[in-house]
């Protein structure tokens, strides 16, 4: 195993107390709600995207009983357009646990901060250096490619093998590091050399706080590092929705908590038409048959799924709707956790008003 340089660490913490981020709306507090918050959020999503987000999620859940007490709709709405909704199921999991478990306060040890649900022992370390300055190392998606270039390392990052590599590289670095290494600037600026400096496709070499001792630099293979993942084949799926309109009310249907849009409210679904069908005679019978809409592809990590929308229109009384339905006036859609691209289908039949 190449050693970790002695002084990297330390460049790093200086090169982001320099030159790194310093305006997030999470940074400059300790308050481990906070960070945790925005830990979560940040897991697969960009900054850019996580703070507007942020800050609303913080609006309605000031603290963690805030959140812990919620409604889970309520919870679902807030987070609904992020993405990954177990992150968010986890999320009240995990506030309800420190309410229940741990009085209110989050752990200051990132042991115990792992053993929360929704929270890996890279984000578990990420919260106790920035809430507490433990000193403990992460090893999230842009840390991986960091080091696996800065430590010339081979193969998937992803893999059980190379992970184990990288976390043993991540820690030895932090070893090499004096007593009084600033764990918050250090912390961070692992974060920001990957988002900033070494990102996927352009490392910027000479801005680099570690290119003197970086195995890729010295050796010219910034853009082979780290190896491409094995690419798991990508299929695609179909799935038939229905738009059933009443006396302006629409149908919505609550996803079951796990799989694909988990504990979302969403448009019924369906695998074949007949199936379809079968459900608009249910709820409507004295309607004429639904007519079909444009489709769209939407991109899930490991498929496709294929919608085919179908809409039907009628003044029929609707009938009495399963106990994981709901007819919901349509100037109320907006108040329920849809996911983005059933919100952008509904937006488009029904335009919010304007003025
Ligand atoms: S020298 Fe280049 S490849 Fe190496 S860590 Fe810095 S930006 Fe990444």
């Amino acid at each position: 195993m190449t050693d970790a340089a002695p002084g990297a660490a330390q460049r790093i913490a200086r090169w982001q107390r320099r030159a790194g981020r310093h305006h997030l709306p999470w940074q400059g507090t300790r308050d481990p709600y906070r960070i945790w918050l925005s830990e979560i959020m940040l897991q697969q999503t960009q900054a850019t995207t996580v703070i507007p987000y942020y800050q609303r999620f913080l609006e309605a859940f000031p603290d963690v009983h805030a959140l812990a007490d919620a409604p889970t709709d309520a919870v679902m709405r807030a987070w609904a357009g992020l993405g990954y909704y177990a992150r968010a199921r986890n999320l009240q999991r995990c506030a309800q646990t420190v309410r229940d478990q741990h009085a209110g306060r989050f752990p200051r040890e990132s042991e115990a901060l792992a053993e929360l649900p929704g929270i890996g022992p890279s984000t578990a370390a990420a919260i106790a250096a920035f809430a507490f300055g433990a000193r403990r190392p992460i090893l999230d998606g842009n840390v991986r490619r960091v080091l696996a270039r800065y430590f010339a390392v081979d193969g998937d990052p992803a893999s059980g093998p190379v992970s184990r590599r990288l976390w043993a590289h991540a820690q030895a670095l932090l070893d090499a590091a004096p007593a009084g290494l600033d764990m918050r600037a250090y912390t961070q600026g692992q974060m920001d050399l990957g988002a900033m400096i070494c990102t996927r496709h352009a490392p910027d070499c000479a801005r680099c706080p570690i290119a003197d001792d970086c195995q890729a630099r010295i050796q010219g293979r910034q853009n082979e590092l780290p190896s491409p993942r094995a690419r798991r084949a990508r299929g695609a799926r179909d799935g038939l929705m229905l738009i059933l309109e009443c006396t302006g009310r629409i149908l919505l249907h609550k996803r079951p908590p796990s799989g694909i849009w988990g504990g979302l409210w969403s448009l019924p679904q369906f695998d074949t038409l007949a199936e379809l069908r079968a459900a608009c005679a249910t709820h409507a019978p004295q309607a004429c048959g639904p007519t079909a809409l444009a489709g769209f592809d939407h991109e899930f990590t490991h498929f496709r799924l294929r919608v085919s929308p179908w809409r039907l229109q009628c003044d029929d009384t609707p009938a009495d709707p399963a106990p994981d339905e709901a007819w919901v006036p349509i100037a109320q859609l907006d108040r329920h956790g849809l996911p983005a691209p059933v919100a952008r289908l509904l937006a488009g039949l029904y335009p919010p008003p304007t003025g």
